[in-house]
């Protein structure tokens, strides 16, 4: 028996650092957005006691530093089931250290396989609280849609979700440190502080046009992306209501309201950087699609 499950990436509409906390992590305000670029994550039991991954993109590791290998030691350790074997296949889609969350999608998914596999049907603040010690955005990828995301990112309320509308991600190649990221935060003199309500309001509203327009994250102010601004000038120039980072970058997104300008916009964005993809806002993180 086996299970699969897609695994969805995420964005930042908006992306707030509120303080720096005693223990060295951040408290944030984010607006949080599932879409429909997967991973997917199939999971069965070997009998081996081994857990065994692999992953279709030989730059991850597929040892015990995987997310998602380390997602199952937890989930035995957390539950007290004993480990009689799994197998872990990993079908990467979603481009890596890119600001997409791709890492906590990948342990989120495999600790919904797990539930199912071994049937110890745990409720979703537990599957939140083990996917936690795992990674900030782990609750947020288990539950996934249109979310306000506050503390480091583990207290989250559901937003009225995003109007239904198209989002193109481009990924430069160049990778991000996130913790250089928020180095960077800590030491920057004064940072402008996203229109928060602003946002909400324009959720509450259901104005696609409003919360595109309102799209920010501070780490913009700190990080420089070589092709952000040629990126964010050909998604104006294809009709992009509004575009900005995702998370500690270097993706950049642009919301559309197009279909057409969306793909043709994406067309074009291949020509500069790598990983481009057309997506949608959906209400998901993690789906199981086969058990
Ligand atoms: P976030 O938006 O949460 O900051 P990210 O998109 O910037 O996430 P990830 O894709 O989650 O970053 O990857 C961060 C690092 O974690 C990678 O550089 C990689 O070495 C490591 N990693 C371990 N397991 C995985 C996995 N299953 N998928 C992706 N990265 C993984």
């Amino acid at each position: 028996m086996h299970v699969t499950v897609k695994a969805a990436a995420k964005i930042n509409l908006m992306l707030d650092i509120i303080e720096r906390l005693e223990n060295g992590y951040h408290s944030l305000w984010m607006v949080m957005q599932s879409v429909n670029l997967y991973d997917t994550i199939t999971a069965e039991r070997t009998g081996t006691g081994e857990i065994c991954l692999s992953c279709t993109d030989a730059r991850l590791p597929a040892d015990e530093t995987n997310l998602a290998f380390q997602a199952a030691q937890t989930f035995f350790e957390a539950t007290g089931v004993s480990n009689d074997g799994i197998s872990i296949a990993i079908d990467k889609k979603i481009p890596f250290a890119a600001g997409l969350a791709g890492g906590s999608a990948d342990a989120a998914a495999t600790l919904l396989a797990l539930d199912r596999l071994y049937g110890t049907n745990l409720k979703q603040r537990t599957l939140n609280k083990i996917g936690l010690t795992l990674g900030a955005d782990v609750p947020f990828c288990l539950q996934g849609g249109t979310m306000l995301a506050q503390h480091i990112g583990e207290l989250l309320t559901p937003v009225p979700e995003l109007p239904d509308c198209w989002i193109v991600l481009a990924k430069p190649a160049q990778g991000i440190s996130t913790a250089q990221a928020y180095h960077l935060c800590d030491t920057a003199p004064h940072l402008r502080a996203p229109d928060k309500r602003g946002m909400l309001n324009a959720l509450l509203a259901e104005d696609l046009n409003g919360a595109a327009r309102l799209v920010g994250n501070v780490f913009e102010q700190v990080i420089d992306v070589p092709e952000r601004v040629a990126i964010k000038a050909l998604m104006r120039e294809y009709g992009a209501l509004g575009c900005c980072m995702s998370g500690s970058g270097p993706t950049v997104f642009g919301l559309f309201d197009a279909q057409q300008a969306a793909k043709d916009c994406a067309e074009k964005l291949k020509t500069i950087v790598p990983d481009v993809f057309a997506c949608r806002p959906v209400e998901e993180g993690c789906i199981v699609t086969e058990e």
